[in-house]
């Protein structure tokens, strides 16, 4: 069975994509799907890039057959910069059409594959080309994460009027609570609770955040 892939974005870098995408490979391993990984871009790299890496290894502990692929694969443009693709490239160019080849790649083994991006979605890689794009060129299904301290709201709905301004309509957002669960709940949550009726978070609610995003488009979007 294929699934559309996930693309799984955040309202900043640190703010746990990387924790977030080896939850969702936990959880829908354990649904019996083969999950891939692909960290399209990767800066910061000095000597192996460390999400690729986690997310490799990772993925191949529940989908052995993965080992056929190579790192490069899974992570086809690293930069050694910490910094946005723009910059941290350079003078080298990202190709989309290597990016949807190395994408491909993955896919054919896999039910569904999960895409890290890199910082947020207005991180820009080109000139014409921003992180958002990869929701269009993967043709995935987003999750943004979002931050759970103070300031939040303000980064998650600036996000959400984003992907509505773009036109996204297979979008889900949660939060990741790393450090600020308490006073999220005291300062955060009466508004955005209001707002959505409900706040999804990493830590309690992944079948739900599942739920959302694997849907079967050839069963009428029966759900998994
Ligand atoms: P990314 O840059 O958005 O991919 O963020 P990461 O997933 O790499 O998370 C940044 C750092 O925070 C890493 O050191 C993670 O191990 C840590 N981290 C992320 N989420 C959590 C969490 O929910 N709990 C704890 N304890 N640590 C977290
Ligand atoms: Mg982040
Ligand atoms: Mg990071
Ligand atoms: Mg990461």
């Amino acid at each position: 069975m294929k699934y559309a892939p996930i693309f799984i974005t955040a309202t900043n870098t640190n703010v746990g994509k990387t924790y977030t995408t080896l939850k969702l490979l936990e959880a829908l391993s354990a649904k019996g799907l083969r999950v891939g990984v692909m960290k399209p871009i990767e800066t910061g790299v000095l000597d192996v890039p460390l999400d690729a890496t986690l997310l490799f290894e990772t993925a191949k502990r529940f989908h052995p057959a993965l080992a056929q692929l190579s790192l490069k694969e899974i992570v086809p443009y690293c930069f050694e910069l910490p910094a946005s693709p723009f910059v941290a490239k350079g003078r080298k160019k990202v190709s989309v059409e290597v990016l949807q080849k190395a994408y491909e790649k993955i896919a054919s083994l896999c039910d569904i594959v999960l895409i890290e991006g890199a910082g947020g979605l207005l991180v820009p890689i080109e000139e014409d080309l921003y992180m958002y794009d990869f929701i269009r060129l993967f043709e995935a299904k987003t999750l943004l994460v979002g931050h759970d301290a103070l300031g939040c709201i303000n980064d998650i709905l600036l996000n959400l009027h984003l992907l509505d301004s773009l036109g996204v309509e297979d979008y889900e957002w949660c939060v990741n609570f790393k450090e600020e669960r308490e006073s999220f709940d005291k300062i955060t949550l009466p508004f955005l609770k209001k707002t959505f009726g409900r706040v999804l978070s990493v830590q309690d609610n992944m079948p739900l955040i599942v739920k959302s995003l694997v849907t079967n488009g050839d069963m009428n979007g029966d759900v998994l």
